[in-house]
């Protein structure tokens, strides 16, 4: 398998996938450009070599053309970033796009309209009629496969290597995420450093595990995290749950939970993981204490309870400190952690203590040459709140992508590149 290190990009036209899906306010300006900073790597390597370059992505979620997704918003900072004025086409498909890509040349670039103006990226038919029967449902979806296979050929036609560098969407098996490689051998199709980094870091975590191997899981809710315990229970020396789902343990285990979030649907599948875990030889960590609060709010009145004895009319929203230094002490006993979801509602100041504590364990670890993967949506706002995701051995720019990676999932987007 070819790796951007070792390829050499001189005379070469490299179509490159990117995730500059980013926030714009309601003046187009960019709120947050971490993603585009992501990519920039492998775009000025790729320059440096002496390549071209034909970067794509997808802003937003369009029904169609709609100016307020358009990428020209997001060109100048790109130019910017890269050091280079990039050329733009205002249509990922058309004429303007086939004659800008046929004419780059050595150090230039070329940045495509949204490619999901285009239904086709994403292989799904738009605007079917509510009441539209099964059979127009189908032949509908069969022929914007149909579309999505021409519109993948036309994007690879403009090029001569294939780099995917968008993680954020590798989960996702479209035009430009996928499809497009089967245009290339294998010499010409290959990751950019981002996704990259992305599969090095899941990898040294699920694969190439230096025990003790912990995993914290928090956030709201087990019914979203099932198959992600499920497929950790099988690797890790010690799981950590926090957030919300704890009260659907504790009151699984008899503990009466007042008004904490819990649920009841997944009492039994609650019991289960903890009877799993124990078969595996997984040390399964509870919290033993909360931080009740009286009302869903950052001012309302709290106390610590244990956490199977919160009173009537109370809720947990963050772990109390005698779970905090139980947590602690097993994560600083590690060697590698997979940080994944909150420990309470982290977003109130007055509930954001036992993410923290967290966060502060796995920085003392890490310094101690333990190795920290966090990802997964709200774990990254957690780390960028405490300012200690530059302490933690890798934050993970994917959030649905990352969490199916965990889970054991095949993406898309890496499967088209090596084949599994
Ligand atoms: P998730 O997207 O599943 O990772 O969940 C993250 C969300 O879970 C955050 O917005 C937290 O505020 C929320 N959360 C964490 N702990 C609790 C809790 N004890 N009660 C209610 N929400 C919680």
């Amino acid at each position: 398998m070819q790796t951007i290190d070792k390829f050499n990009f001189a005379g070469q036209k490299a179509f490159v996938r990117v995730d500059f899906n980013v926030p714009l306010d309601e003046r187009f300006n960019i709120t947050d450009d971490t993603r585009i900073r992501a990519a920039i790597p492998t775009l000025k390597k790729i320059l440096a070599d002496g390549g071209s370059v034909i970067i794509s992505s997808h802003l937003g979620r369009p029904k169609g053309v709609e100016g307020k997704y358009s990428l020209r918003h997001i060109l100048p900072r790109i130019s910017e970033l890269l050091g280079v004025e990039v050329d733009f086409a205002g249509d990922c498909l058309g004429q303007e796009a086939v004659d800008k890509a046929a004419a780059l040349k050595p150090g230039q670039a070329l940045l495509l309209e949204n490619l999901r103006f285009y239904a086709a990226e994403e292989g799904k038919p738009r605007g079917l009629a509510d009441d539209a029967g099964e059979e127009e449902k189908a032949a509908a979806k069969k022929a914007e496969k149909v579309r999505q296979k021409e519109m993948a050929e036309q994007l690879a036609s403009y090029a001569t290597v294939y780099v995917n560098d968008a993680f954020g969407t590798a989960h996702r098996a479209h035009a430009s995420t996928a499809l497009i490689a089967d245009y290339f051998d294998a010499d010409h199709k290959l990751f950019g450093y981002l996704m990259q980094n992305e599969i090095d870091a899941v990898e040294r975590v699920l694969s190439n595990t230096v025990r003790p191997f912990t995993a914290i899981m928090g956030g709201s809710k087990v019914s979203s995290k099932i198959e992600i315990i499920e497929n950790l229970l099988t690797r890790v020396d010690n799981l950590i749950i926090a957030g919300g789902m704890t009260y659907t343990f504790a009151k699984a285990l008899g503990g009466k939970i007042g008004k904490s979030i819990v649920e009841n649907d997944k009492l039994d599948l609650a019991l289960s993981l903890i009877q799993r875990a124990k078969d595996h030889h997984v040390n399964l960590v509870l919290a033993i204490d909360a931080k009740a609060a009286d009302s869903f709010s950052n001012d309302a009145r709290t106390q610590i309870v244990p956490v199977d004895r919160i009173p009537d009319g109370w809720e947990g929203l963050d772990i109390g400190p005698a779970t905090a230094k139980k947590f602690a002490e097993v994560i600083e006993a590690s060697k590698t952690i997979l940080w994944n979801g909150p420990t309470g509602v982290f977003e109130f100041d007055n509930f954001a203590a036992g993410s923290a504590s967290v966060g502060a364990a796995i920085v003392r670890a890490t310094e101690k040459g333990a190795y920290s993967l966090v990802g997964g949506g709200d774990s990254v706002a957690c780390v960028n709140k405490f300012g200690i995701a530059g302490k933690m051995s890798y934050v993970s720019t994917g959030g649905g992508a990352l969490l199916e990676f965990i889970e054991g999932k095949k993406l898309p987007g890496i499967q088209a590149i090596r084949g599994y």
